[in-house]
């Protein structure tokens, strides 16, 4: 089985594996707590992880708010006491907890054809209203979509704003400065998506943005208030690890995985006479996330010829299970014949390309003995 999901989760580095393995057994002490040794052993683990964590999106350790994942990480951005403006290419995550709001005062900015934002519209809506979080996905989980971080977060400072990222796709390829870009005050990771483990993620918060948000996990008071409940010591080890090896490794497993989409694309236009559309072409794109359109292939049914041997989704793994069109596609612009052609194919820096080479041929094939395109249409 060739796995090209990636965008949906990734495996645990071994390394990853191996830092968690003791905090299951031998040091499976409470990190709360701290009047006993082992407790204490606990608590500077998570620290270290915590500062890792931190040191990913060039946060403060104290900015670190660990959390199960980034749907959690959201929803606690999300409880965010004023307006909050976004986009509806943003994840479930972000879209539902904006929906279950029900502030008139929030808001949607517009997106173009590649997924990014409108900066005259973002600037127009900011001047309308006062304090508010413009919450953003950073690297578009569907589509790849890069945006352009440096110019949202002069615009939204320049407008007394706050800019949340949700850049769950986006700290394995790209480096944040949370601490150095005036404006960006919190930050969504997901440890899964950074072969790490599930379960574990964290809302990287300034004081800014907590200031102004509520805790949807009340109890004992951990995580600074925001999030209680006993510490997933393993967990965080597990993501403290990922972290560290995703700031050495990012530079060098962007290039890999720029290579590993080049070629796969390169060899499905070689084999194949129907068109192999890029759904964001020309957009600035994460290169782990490749969106394509095979016409005159569905989607649904290539996913079903090659299930056998390769694994890949149409949309993200939350839509795949829906039956309504991906609302990234919508939000686009694409109509209902494109949107049952795209598939998302993702990548991970350690795969081999003579694995990408032999995916793309058995997609090829596939596509070519469905496909209803003929050469002279
Ligand atoms: N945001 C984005 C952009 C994602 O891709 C995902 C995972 N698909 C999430 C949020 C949610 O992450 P998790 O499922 O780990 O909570």
């Amino acid at each position: 089985m060739i796995y090209l999901d990636h965008a949906a989760t990734t495996a645990c580095a071994a390394e990853v594996v191996e830092a968690m393995m003791p905090f299951f057994r031998e040091a499976f002490a409470n990190a709360s707590s701290v009047d006993h040794l082992p407790g204490t052993a606990a608590r500077r683990s998570v620290d270290d992880a915590r500062e890792t964590v931190a040191e990913l999106v060039g946060a403060k350790p104290e900015d670190v708010i660990f959390t199960s994942g980034s749907t959690e990480a959201n929803n606690l951005a999300l409880s965010f006491g004023g307006p909050v403006i976004t986009t509806r290419v943003e994840h479930p995550s972000v879209l539902d907890p904006l929906a279950a709001r029900g502030r008139a005062d929030d808001g949607f900015v517009s997106v173009d054809r590649l997924g990014r934002v409108v900066i005259e519209d973002l600037q127009e809506r900011l001047a309308r209203t006062r304090g508010t979080l413009v919450s953003i996905i950073a690297t578009n989980n569907e589509l790849g979509t890069e945006q352009d971080v440096e110019t949202l977060a002069k615009v939204i400072h320049d407008a007394s704003a706050l800019l949340h990222l949700d850049a769950t796709q986006a700290v394995g390829t790209r480096a944040f400065e949370m601490r150095n870009t005036s404006g960006l005050v919190g930050i969504s990771a997901s440890a899964h998506k950074i072969h790490g483990p599930k379960g574990i993620g964290a809302l990287i918060a300034a004081t800014p943005l907590r200031r102004a948000l509520s805790p949807i996990m009340r109890g004992g008071g951990h995580e600074r208030g925001f999030r209680s409940g006993t510490l997933n010591v393993p967990g965080i080890v597990g993501f403290g690890t990922a972290a560290r090896l995703a700031i050495k490794k990012r530079r060098e497993r962007r290039e890999r995985l720029g290579t590993l989409r080049r070629r796969f694309l390169a060899m499905l236009r070689e084999s194949l006479d129907i068109r192999v559309v890029e759904t964001v072409a020309d957009a600035p794109v994460s290169p782990h996330i490749l969106s394509i359109r095979l016409q005159g292939t569905n989607g649904r049914a290539l996913l079903r010829a090659t299930r056998d041997e390769v694994a890949f989704s149409l949309g993200s793994a939350c839509a795949t299970n829906k039956s309504e069109p991906s609302h990234v596609l919508v939000a686009l612009g694409l109509d209902k014949h494109a949107i049952a052609e795209t598939i998302r194919i993702s990548f991970a820096a350690d795969q081999p390309v003579e694995e990408i080479e032999r995916a793309a041929g058995i997609l090829a094939r596939a596509a070519r003995s469905l496909s209803s395109y003929s050469l002279s249409a």
